[in-house]
């Protein structure tokens, strides 16, 4: 289980500390996020395999959090934590998209267990990144999109859209597009070839081109 990426929101700074250094010790690769805005910016931003969400946050709730992200295809399996434990609680965090509910005070072995049982049902633990309207699976190449559709795509479209994914904001040549990518010695045309595929199959707005410059991701 060791080098499992797991994105933390929670807000009481004590217990995140506290779930960091034990699922640090358990092997995770711990991300925290103090708030529900912070929270939905990395999980839009960085591919996580498992994610831990305190239902109460400040700027965007826990179960907005999940909820928003799972319209926009992030399929990472998440854990709520909730201080309210009732039935409703529960069915209100189920139907947000979560996979398991956990009311706080908890056991940690609990907790840990949970995530366990977590991974072991979504065994595809799969570096995935965030695109304009879905989630790009790096392994097996496809986008699911929110509506649960899956595209395929080739290795030349799926490392032009990881590279473009991995830093959303960043603006790219499309001469550095063309060293990364593709052969050095093509012309960068195939770069614009590229994105044409891209764009066809995924919408126009999957690429946004900036005049001049280069291409980004388009907005998510
Ligand atoms: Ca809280």
């Amino acid at each position: 289980m060791s080098g499992v990426s797991l994105l933390l929101v929670e807000d009481d700074l004590e217990l995140a500390g506290l779930l960091d250094r034990v699922l640090t010790d358990e092997g995770y690769q711990v991300s925290h996020a103090p708030d529900g805005q912070r929270g939905l910016h990395l999980a839009l931003t960085r591919g996580f395999e498992v994610m831990v969400v305190d239902r109460g946050l400040p700027a965007v709730e826990g179960l907005d959090l999940i909820g928003r992200l799972r319209g926009r295809g992030v399929a990472t399996p998440m854990l709520v934590l909730s201080a309210r434990g009732t039935t409703q609680d529960r069915v209100d965090g189920l139907d947000a998209g979560a996979e398991d509910y956990l009311s706080k005070p908890f056991e940690l072995t609990e907790l840990l267990a949970r995530l366990r049982a977590l991974l072991r049902r979504h065994p595809d633990r799969t570096e995935s990144l965030v695109i304009p309207g879905g989630q790009l699976d790096l392994s097996t190449r496809t986008v699911r999109r929110a509506s649960g559709d899956q595209v395929e795509l080739s290795e030349r479209e799926a490392r032009l859209l990881a590279l473009l994914a991995a830093r959303p904001g960043a603006v790219f040549s499309r001469g550095e597009l063309l060293d990364r990518v593709f052969d050095a010695a093509e012309s960068e045309t195939v770069v614009d070839t590229y994105v044409h595929y891209c764009r066809r199959k995924l919408g126009r707005g999957v690429i946004t081109t900036v005049r001049g410059l280069g291409y980004r991701l388009g907005a998510l």
